[in-house]
């Protein structure tokens, strides 16, 4: 592998970039790359053994220091532009690294948003460290896209809060420490009635159900019975779960935006060389002109979705109070147009690309569940849809009602 295939070097010198996030680039690609045989052994081993590895690989080299604001080295951009990058050289590099440092950036997000001193001062540190795993929690078999449907209660008990119910599709289910967990408290209905706890796995009453993936990793529904957790569980206010999830979503969804770049452009690369390689009709797979379609079609997917994705990161980090919709749109483009562009790789590999644990079946699988966590494509639609600025309509039909004869 080499670095420089990881990302598009003339995309990082944009403007919506600096040098710290150029360096930053640049040093997680060469760690990238130098890891080839732990990536080579990652995939032989069961994932729940080899997720918890690579969150204390990425902590034990530092690349989780941004999640302990208080002990951060200067030098480390933590902005959604450096998650996005670290995002994508980890998706083009192995799918698992990526889960790693993604559930776990994730997990200890709202901490860092939303806890108190005595929360961060107990959690950060080590899930920086990567010594100490975190998961979070919201989805439900009946309330997935829709968050405001959860129902997992946290009742109020002298001074403490005891959760019933379960939760559904939890990534870091099997190997987490501590759960971020939205259950209904009813300060008031629907999203006003829900509530963030941070709960440690092994609080009594939590039972973790394992599930297979599509991609093996650690998956599975979450239990609670009869568990109580003191009121210091509780993550900001009560009634506040539902702006602490959307909050972390909203950031996230880009940032899975720029995994599914990092996927592409490992196809595409793929395929570039294999029908560069494969002889045939006396010249190359590459000589065709309907196979040079199929490339360039990659080649225009995968700089729309750097860019958007580029231009989502960037708005959040300049604190644009509309960057959730351009993070909407970056997932919703970047995420159907990986999918395609694996798909397109799949085919122009013929049968080498459908054997089993050949890159081309892995990203097949892999990408697959990008297009409905953290916000489905149809969902997301929805989204962007609703926020369409209805002002600008008002002006074009004023427009047309003053210019056009009658
Ligand atoms: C690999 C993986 C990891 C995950 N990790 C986590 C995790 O760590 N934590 C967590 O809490 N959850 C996690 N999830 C769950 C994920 O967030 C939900 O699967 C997702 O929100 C969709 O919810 P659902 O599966 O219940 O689908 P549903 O809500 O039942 O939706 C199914 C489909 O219906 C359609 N649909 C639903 N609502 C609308 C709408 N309003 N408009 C248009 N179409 C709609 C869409 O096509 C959608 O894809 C994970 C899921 C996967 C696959």
């Amino acid at each position: 592998m080499d670095v420089t295939t990881m990302f598009d070097p003339e995309l990082l010198q944009l403007p919506f970039y600096d040098d710290g996030h150029r360096r930053f680039a640049d040093q997680i690609g060469i760690w990238c790359d130098s890891y080839g045989e732990v990536w080579e052994s990652v995939r032989r081993t069961r994932p729940d053994v080899s997720g918890r590895r690579l969150v204390e690989l990425l902590g034990e080299d530092g690349w989780l220091a941004g999640l302990d604001p208080a002990a951060r080295p200067h030098d480390l951009p933590t902005d959604l532009r450096a998650l996005c990058l670290a995002r994508e050289a980890l998706a083009y590099t192995e799918d698992l690294a990526d889960f790693a440092y993604s559930i776990q950036s994730l997990s200890a997000t709202p901490i860092i948003r939303f806890g108190d001193e005595e929360q961060r001062r107990r959690y950060l540190p080590g899930m920086a460290k990567g010594l100490l795993v975190g998961a979070f929690a919201v989805s439900e078999k009946e309330a997935g896209s829709e968050v405001a449907a959860v129902g997992l209660t946290a009742k109020r008990s002298g001074g403490d809060f005891v959760l019933d119910g379960a939760k559904a599709w939890i990534a870091h289910a099997t190997i987490a420490d501590l759960f971020v967990v939205v259950a209904r408290t009813g300060e008031g209905p629907g999203p006003l009635g829900l509530t963030t706890f941070l709960v440690p796995a092994d609080t009594p009453g939590v039972r973790v159900e394992p599930l297979d993936a599509v991609a093996p990793r650690s998956f599975g529904h979450l239990v609670f019975e009869n568990c109580r957790v003191p009121a210091e569980a509780v993550l900001g206010r009560p009634g506040k779960g539902f702006v602490i999830a959307i909050d972390l979503l909203e950031r996230f969804r880009m940032t899975v935006a720029a995994a599914a770049l990092g996927f592409a452009r490992r196809a595409a690369d793929a395929a570039l060389a294999h029908t560069r390689d494969r002889r045939a009709y006396g010249g190359t797979l590459l000589d065709l002109q309907l196979v040079k379609a199929s490339l360039a079609d990659m080649e225009v997917r995968l700089n729309a979705a750097a860019l958007l994705t580029a231009r989502a990161a960037w708005e959040c980090d300049r604190g644009s109070r509309g960057f959730a919709r351009h993070s909407n749109i970056a997932k919703v483009h970047a995420t159907e147009a990986a999918q395609q562009t694996v798909d397109a790789a799949v085919q122009l590999f013929g049968a080498a690309g459908v054997v089993q644990d050949g890159l081309p079946e892995r990203l097949y699988r892999q990408i697959r569940s990008l297009r409905i966590y953290e916000g489905s494509t149809d969902v997301l639609r929805m989204a962007i849809a609703g926020s369409l600025d209805m002002r600008r309509a008002d002006r074009v039909a004023e427009r047309r009602a003053t210019k056009e004869p009658s």
